[in-house]
């Protein structure tokens, strides 16, 4: 096996905080435990591959104040959505010349907001939205965001962002048209992105059109995507860190990751509301947790993430299960076809433990569907 064939990440278990706090705890579940220690690891392990680049770390994966107050104190940079999470990232203690506003879809409060709270860095992909940069962040950067091909991510972005080459290389022309600075190109090729060379050749595109907009130094922005070992290993980060440093020589490189730093922090405990044999529906059986699809597991939708289970309490030999949510929603199942082996012996009451949900999990729950509560957070 070469070395290259090994570079990939396991599945690691809780922090021993996380389990420390697990075996005191006696709380009403479910509910999310974040141990900020385990953000701050991944973060260093991020900068330690790619020093030369700047981490805005997407907000949106997980915008607990003590995760964001953990990122400010290492100096790591904020990507951003809205103005609600301009204010979280500066109630945080963030510099506002830290932030960049990535989301391109906005209206004109959004950027007048964003503006007036100090962020002058914003990603676009229409001439509308320069237009309305031009009018309401005056002299703002502005990256533009080019569509790459998203194969090999889970949750694929299926071409909601992003223009193609051509228009990416008038659009550069038309922020500068407009008074505003353009600073170079962004993309992101989908999260839980498992091929290193969806970067490489995200890059490559890139650089094409920043050369062909006469940018002479631009700042290339590859986005987030970098994968979580749920069940399987993925490649590590090294194994990006590579691909992105062989294609960005001559640039300033810009990260955005989300899930790989925050999915690893966090843990969610549930427990068994019902497990049931269905005669005639189905030979498995279904087991009903206290969480679901609509407080917290929203990345469930389609199977698209897996989550590691373990069963604190129950030993012995395992069946396949459904698994679902307490809802009455019929999308409120979470794992048909995943393979969920558990316990024979479990049972109503017992608790199961969803592994890595620490990202893009409590900040999906609903506000109270069928009179359930967000997801509740616990940081150790
Ligand atoms: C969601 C998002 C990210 C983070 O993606 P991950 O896959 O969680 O790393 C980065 N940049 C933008 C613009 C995003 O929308």
């Amino acid at each position: 096996m070469t070395a290259a064939a090994v570079r990939v990440r396991h599945p690691v278990g809780p922090s021993p905080a996380t389990e420390r706090f697990l075996a005191s705890a006696d709380l009403p579940t479910p509910y999310l435990v974040l141990d900020p220690q385990v953000v701050a690891d991944r973060y260093g392990q991020l900068r330690a591959a790619l020093p030369a680049a700047e981490v805005h770390y997407a907000v949106k994966a997980c915008p607990h104040p003590e995760v964001l107050r953990t990122l400010v104190a290492l100096g790591c940079g904020f990507d951003v959505a809205s103005p609600g999470e301009v204010e979280l990232v500066i109630a945080a203690g963030a510099d506002p010349d830290r932030i960049c506003y990535g989301n391109p879809v906005r209206g004109p409060g959004d950027v007048a907001a964003a503006h007036a709270a100090g962020v002058r860095r914003f990603v676009t992909d229409s001439a509308e939205d320069v237009r309305l940069l031009a009018a309401r962040a005056p002299g703002a950067r502005v990256l533009v965001r080019l569509l790459v091909s998203d194969a090999g991510s889970a949750t694929p972005f299926a071409a909601k962002f992003g223009v193609l080459r051509d228009e990416a290389v008038r659009l550069v022309g038309a922020v500068a048209d407009a008074g505003l600075v353009p600073e170079g190109i962004a993309f992101h090729s989908g999260s839980q992105q498992v091929r290193p060379e969806a970067f490489a050749d995200g890059l490559a595109a890139a650089r094409d059109v920043a050369e062909d907009a006469g940018l002479p130094r631009p700042v290339l922005d590859v986005g987030g995507g970098f994968p979580v070992a749920y069940r399987d290993p993925v490649p590590d980060l090294a194994a990006y860190a590579a691909a992105i440093r062989a294609a960005a020589a001559g640039a300033d490189l810009m990260l955005e990751p989300g899930r790989a730093l925050v999915a690893e922090a966090g843990l969610i405990r549930s427990t068994v509301l019902r497990a049931s044999r269905r005669p005639g529906v189905d030979h498995r059986r279904w087991v009903f947790l206290d969480v679901g699809r609509y407080s917290g597991l929203a990345e469930t939708e389609n199977e698209a993430i897996a989550y590691r289970l373990r069963v604190p309490g129950r030993t012995g030999p395992d069946e396949p299960v459904v698994l679902a949510g307490p809802t009455c929603d019929g999308d409120d199942v979470l794992y048909r076809r995943t393979p969920c082996p558990l316990p024979l012996s479990l049972e109503a009451g017992d608790a199961v433990d969803l592994l890595a949900a620490g990202a893009y999990t409590a900040s999906y729950a609903s506000v109270g569907f069928n009179g359930i509560a967000p997801l509740p957070v616990h940081v150790v």
